[in-house]
């Protein structure tokens, strides 16, 4: 989730909303490099028009020297200036601030009592917390919209106005919600953001222009939600919307929320039997036979993979301790999300993470440089205990199999290491049919252990590998682990949904506080490097990002059937079982339709469960020894004979093709 930050760190740019033309001129760099001289004082939107009237038509800020600004900001001194459009993410993010203002405007203007909370950006859209005693419902939606349509139809610019802090506080003092923003600002300098009859909000900005841009909105939804996330304090209204460049735009995405409702996994688990759960554990699935199928057939190709990678395997206990839980630094920093038993009178934990366990085991033997790197894997089954809350299915569970490793490596290593995780990583992304990756490095925070030195070389190590790989990567600037920097790796299926799924983090903190130990070369006993690294994240997570990419209907390797014979009649019924052995015999998962419904109803049911290829079989396949073969999804049925089907449905597993269908 994107949070709007109030308040910058910084001081804005202070100025009076005059443009006061100086004698000096100001040098403006843009993105591609070039340079413009402009009269000190020209205003973004100015500088913009200059630049040429196309791109001052789709402006909405600037980023000045980085920082995100007006479009009716005066450029002061020279500058590194990028206009910014709906083209940019932050165009986006812009355009859904905004339009949460516009709606808490709208909500205003029904409830004059709501007291404006905090609205900031999410993905695809904004919310706004509001605090109202009468409860707002969907029947409310389309009247809110409606005076959101008449407030973007005026089309009325956002006036920024500000003044000092003290300022700010006598003038919001009886809006309790508002002094605490306030409070909680570290900037002294305090702005308010009006537009259309006067409705203001006190707001760090940039907006748009005007409220003419936001047009293409609509509410989604209403939920509750405690001031600051404090069960203590009172329960306020959050109300979703949702707003896009165009109106296209917003079509597009409504109809892909649809899309995304037909392949929920929670229905679909359901329907194909795949998994379930229970209240007896919230938040832990049970995995059925089909379900298992699918999660044996992932196992079987990433231990081929890992094997190929140079990893070895290891299995660590799931209750230790709790004392190796000071040791590691969970108790201090991950407490909350942990579950802790007793077992003859000591006090234990249920492992939340693999690594204090893969350290014990490095532990076990002394290590030489000679051995690096070692790349120990763990499909580790760890439990973290989630607010109830946010559980989604197989998304959000409380129990989860990781498939985590443990690189030990000397500092040179770091960089060859990282290109060989990428390379396993999109091998295996590739297999499941993801091509849409972006990746994202995370560097070091405020708040952080290790020397500077460290923190350089590795940086360096996986900034060199992202480059050497021709990759190309976002920049969290400070957005590392306290203890090391990372790498994040998304995907987009094809509802164009981000998942967030690999993550390769450097620690330089946990081989520490575990005493780990290498011989070096030069016979002195150094800490190695640690790098965590998962692929998939959590298995169960996984699976339920592959029902939803796939609609339910799974690549034939990972398909929980693979084929099923449909006899016409029973008349066909013994050659039908004869099809069925040699299936069986070439270990392709294979069942038999022997019932008595007609054929049109067996093969509507084969559909309805998902079957890859339904071999239909007659007289006339039973004398010419073939199979009349559909294929799941596709209208073309194809007449081949039993072996030949057999090879190339082994080809296609074999292959991991998503596509079934085939030349004969
Ligand atoms: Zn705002
Ligand atoms: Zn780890």
């Amino acid at each position: 989730m994107l949070v709007w930050v109030l308040f910058s760190k910084q001081e804005p740019t202070q100025y009076n909303g005059l443009v006061v033309l100086g004698k000096d001129m100001a040098q403006i760099t843009l993105p591609d490099g070039s340079t413009l001289e402009i009269a000190d004082g020209t205003t973004a939107k100015q500088l913009a028009e200059k630049i040429g009237p196309g791109l001052a038509r789709v402006a909405l800020a600037a980023k000045i020297n980085g920082q995100l600004a007006d479009l009716s900001t005066p450029i002061t001194a020279n500058a590194a200036v990028q206009i910014i459009t709906f083209k940019d993410a932050e165009g986006l993010e812009i355009l859904r601030h905004s339009c949460a203002h516009i709606m808490a405007e709208a909500i205003c203007s029904i409830w004059p009592n709501a007291k404006l909370v905090y609205g900031p950006t999410v993905e695809d859209g904004f919310y706004y917390d509001i605090d109202l005693e009468e409860p707002i419902s969907p029947a409310d939606f389309e009247r809110i919209e409606k005076r959101m349509g008449e407030i973007t139809k005026a089309d009325t610019p956002f006036i920024r106005k500000q003044m000092s802090r003290s300022e700010a506080l006598a003038k919001l003092s009886s809006d309790r919600y508002k002094t605490d923003n306030i409070n909680r600002a570290d900037s002294e300098i305090i702005s308010f953001y009006s537009h259309g009859d006067g409705f203001e909000d006190l707001c760090r900005g940039p907006h748009l222009p005007s409220t003419g841009k936001a047009s293409a909105f609509k509410i989604m939804s209403v939920a509750g939600a405690y001031w600051h996330g404090d069960p203590t304090q009172k329960m306020l209204q959050r109300i979703y919307g949702t707003v896009w460049p165009t109106k296209k735009e917003l079509d597009a995405y409504l109809q892909r929320l649809e899309d995304a409702k037909k392949r929920d996994h929670r229905v679909l688990g359901k329907q194909l039997d795949l998994f379930s759960f229970n209240e007896a554990g919230p938040g832990f699935a049970f995995m059925h036979p089909n379900g298992m199928i699918v999660w044996n057939a992932i196992v079987e190709f990433w231990r081929d993979v890992h094997n190929k990678y140079g990893y070895e395997e290891i299995k660590t206990p799931i209750i230790l301790n709790e004392q190796l839980w000071h040791k590691s630094g969970h108790w201090d920093n991950y407490k909350e999300n942990m579950y802790f038993t007793r077992v003859d009178d000591a006090d234990y934990a249920i492992k939340p993470m693999n690594c204090p366990g893969g350290c014990l085991v490095y532990k076990t033997q002394q290590h030489s440089y000679k051995e690096f790197p070692m790349r120990i894997a763990e499909l580790g089954l760890v439990h973290r205990h989630e607010a109830s809350g946010v559980m989604h299915g197989l998304f959000r569970v409380r129990q989860f199999t990781q498939d985590d490793a443990h690189i030990f490596c000397t500092p040179e290593q770091i960089k060859p290491e990282i290109i060989g995780v990428i390379e396993l990583a999109f091998e295996i992304y590739r297999a499941f049919g993801f091509e849409d990756f972006h990746i994202e490095l995370s560097t070091k925070p405020a708040k952080h252990i290790g020397s500077d030195e460290i923190w350089d070389i590795s940086t360096n190590a996986l900034e060199e590998a992202l480059k050497y790989k021709k990759i190309e990567y976002k920049i969290n600037e400070g957005d590392g682990a306290f203890y090391g920097p990372k790498i994040d790796f998304h995907i987009r299926d094809c509802l164009k949904r981000s998942w967030q799924l690999g993550t390769i983090q450097l620690d330089f903190s946990m081989p520490q506080r575990f005493d780990l130990f290498y011989t070096d070369k030069d016979n002195t006993e150094k800490t190695p490097v640690m790098i965590h690294r998962a692929i998939l994240g959590s298995f169960e997570r996984f699976i339920g990002i592959l029902i939803e990419h796939y609609g339910g209907n799974l690549p034939l390797w990972l398909s929980p059937k693979q084929a099923g014979v449909l006899p016409i009649s029973e008349k066909s019924n013994d050659y039908a079982k004869l099809v069925y052995e040699k299936l069986r015999d070439a270990r392709l998962r294979s069942e038999c339709d022997m019932s008595d419904e007609k054929i049109d109803v067996k093969i509507a049911k084969a559909h309805s469960r998902r079957l890859p290829f339904m071999l239909v079989v007659g007289p006339k396949e039973a004398q010419s020894g073939t199979v009349n073969v559909r294929m799941l999804g596709d209208k073309v049925t194809k007449t081949v004979g039993i072996d030949k089907f057999i090879a190339i449905a082994k080809l296609k597993i074999a292959e991991k093709k998503a596509e079934l269908v085939f030349e004969d």
